[in-house]
């Protein structure tokens, strides 16, 4: 398919990765983190790692909306949808993620809640419209990238004057987390990185200008990429050079879709709703100040958390499950003891395992054959 095809070529994937290979000859590791669930996804299902040489290695960042939400938030959600009066509108990916006590909003709706699953806000609108006898709020989730779509939502809820329509805000921001995890000290566990791949889809609102100060400060180098595999392996190679010219520059390798500046359009919708949060918690990452936002005065009654006055209690993730140093990039999905035995997407312990851009999810789907064609190959 033309458009697609062309970022799918194995010859040229292989040719980069060739050229990777023949720079990557310093005699040093390189580290990238590839911040973003879709990347994590096109890694594994590309079988790019393969095509890399052993000192050039990937490592799985927190940019998986689903995985990050931590299970307290969720726990709200499903509280909420408990009332008789409230519709409980979210993305699929959510009703299956793991809360307190192994619920979670499928069960829950399957208990009788009323919980509907919606491909976009505007179908939660929808719904507000079509039911008024019902309480409609819409479970919001995702990084700058579904936060305009939501920020849309609540223009037309106002305009539309829906008095029985709210929104449940917990969407976070790209910057925050990549420097919570540059922030990390050794003692509790920081991941050695040479550089981001940054994320697409998240770029084409923000733009790359925000990587800016991160990329100066840290003296990492940032490279936004598209999610097509050549996208990736050609990221990689813009990142190898940086190291190897000892800069630290956000470049882009995403130019059919990425400016500098972004979507301005979707930034001031942003702006003229939201705000930011003192602080919010994230799966793995814990609590980070200036990470994730709320709506603002102005929209307090379309603010489900102030409408229901939510007071999020704070809940242990599975003791056993690896998640957390998952999305810190410490561990990859096959060093979960759980992973592929007690916890696969059937039957999901951690948030990882349930959306395709979660770091497990995707190895389960792709990386796991690779795992037992490499011990078949050393025991033969
Ligand atoms: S394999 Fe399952 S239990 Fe282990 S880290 Fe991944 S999601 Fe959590």
């Amino acid at each position: 398919m033309k458009h697609i095809d062309e970022y799918r070529d194995g010859n040229l994937a292989r040719s980069i990765a060739s050229v990777i290979a023949h720079e990557a000859t310093t005699g040093r590791q390189y580290r990238f983190m590839e911040f973003c669930g879709g990347h994590t996804h096109a890694i594994s299902r590309y079988g790019i790692e393969d095509l890399l040489p052993d000192n050039v290695q990937m490592v799985h960042g927190p940019g998986c909306p689903v995985c990050v939400l931590p299970i307290g938030r969720i726990d709200d959600a499903i509280r909420l949808s408990l009332r008789p009066d409230v519709t409980l509108c979210t993305y699929a990916d959510l009703m299956r993620v793991p809360a307190s006590g192994g619920n979670t909003l499928l069960k829950t709706k399957a208990a009788g809640a009323d919980i509907r699953m919606v491909y976009s806000t505007l179908d939660a609108i929808r719904i507000a419209e079509t039911e008024p006898a019902r309480d409609v709020v819409f479970f919001a989730i995702g990084f700058e990238t579904t936060t305009p779509p939501t920020a849309l939502a609540i223009q037309l809820a106002r305009r539309k004057q829906l008095s029985n329509f709210s929104v449940f805000c917990n969407h976070v921001l790209t910057p925050p987390a990549m420097r919570a995890i540059l922030d990390t000290p050794d003692a509790a566990g920081a991941v050695c990185l040479d550089g981001f791949v940054g994320p697409a889809h998240v770029s084409t609102v923000i733009g790359t200008d925000p990587y800016a100060a991160l990329a100066e400060k840290y003296r990492k180098p940032v490279v936004v990429a598209g999610f097509e595999p050549l996208d990736v392996v050609q990221a990689i190679l813009m990142l190898v050079r940086q190291v190897n010219e000892g800069i630290h520059e956000v470049q882009n390798q995403y130019i059919r879709a990425v400016t500098a500046q972004g979507n301005l359009i979707a930034q001031r919708e942003m702006a003229e709703i939201f705000e930011l949060r003192p602080s919010f918690e994230w799966r793995g990452l814990g609590e980070l100040e200036l990470s994730a936002l709320r709506l603002r005065d102005a929209y307090a009654d379309l603010d489900a958390e102030r409408r229901y006055q939510i007071e999020t209690i704070p809940a242990a993730d599975n003791p056993a499950c690896e998640c957390g140093e998952i999305l810190r990039g410490v561990k990859k999905p096959a060093e979960c003891k759980l992973f592929g035995t007690l916890c696969s997407p059937d039957m999901p312990m951690g948030s990882c395992m349930v959306s395709p851009e979660g770091a497990c999810a995707a190895h389960w789907s792709y990386g796991r054959f690779r795992d037992s064609a490499k011990t078949v190959g050393a025991v033969l």
